[in-house]
């Protein structure tokens, strides 16, 4: 099928077919480079979580090879089915709009989680990922040859690793992960706090169902003080915590 300039496999237009069985809307594609505030256009994908309108908009960036295009477009439309069954999404409020640096954290907060279960999802219909592996291997090399890894564009780098280091806890092979777990003690050891504490958090509550997930990001949320600027929402009934 066509997607934007890609041409995509057949096993995309099955998996596609799926979930397009599973929601009642229309696709509309564009390029990330098109959002008009503009703050993701070095991301690979993003998704518009509009669960109630006629259709909904997955961005693409278009450099994207053929094949990963099509792995992120799965990826993003798995995003989509996931609001759509009410498993949360992040909003800022009046407060964290004044720093738009935080649309990037609420972001990576409600993917963290989500994206574990969606890498599961899609490695069971053929589509692995490589964005945990490209991750093991860029924290492995900032943390051995700089001793810090860096996450633009703001100055809350420690919260945004801290989300890193629980998506790859979840995402990696054990061993892989032990690797990366003894170089984060090491080398960032306020991020490796923060992160086991999220990580307890998580195992306690557990993310397998959408109000588990749900709980989940609340609880993370409060316990990295965000309260104040994020607001987790089911998009389905549109409650607000
Ligand atoms: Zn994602």
């Amino acid at each position: 099928m066509q997607v934007l300039h890609w041409t995509f496999s057949n096993k995309f237009e099955q998996y596609y077919t799926q979930c397009m069985s599973e929601i009642n809307q229309e696709i509309i594609w564009n390029y990330v480079h098109n959002i008009p505030n503009n703050l993701y256009c070095d991301y690979q994908g993003a998704h518009d979580p509009c669960p109630g309108a006629n259709n909904f908009i997955l961005y693409l960036n278009r450099d994207l090879s053929t094949g990963l295009a099509e792995i992120i477009a799965a990826h993003e439309l798995t995003h989509h089915v996931l609001s759509c069954q009410g498993y949360p999404t992040v909003a800022l409020t009046a407060l964290g709009n004044q720093n738009p640096a935080w649309a990037t954290l609420s972001t990576h907060l409600m993917s963290s989680l989500e994206d574990v279960i969606i890498d599961k999802l899609l490695e069971s219909v053929g589509f692995i990922d490589p964005t945990a592996i490209k991750g093991y291997n860029n924290v492995k090399r900032d943390l051995l040859t700089k001793g810090v890894i860096h996450f633009p564009p703001d100055g809350d780098a420690i919260r945004h690793n801290a989300l890193g280091f629980l998506y790859l806890k979840y995402a990696l092979p054990s061993g892989k992960w032990k690797e990366l777990k003894t170089l984060y003690h090491k080398f960032q050891p306020d991020v490796y706090k923060m992160g086991i504490k999220l990580l307890k958090i998580c195992d306690s509550i557990g993310f397998d169902t959408s109000e588990k997930c749900f709980q989940c990001t609340v609880a993370m949320r409060d316990f990295l003080q965000l309260k104040h600027f994020m607001e987790i929402v089911n998009p389905v009934t549109m409650d607000r915590y």
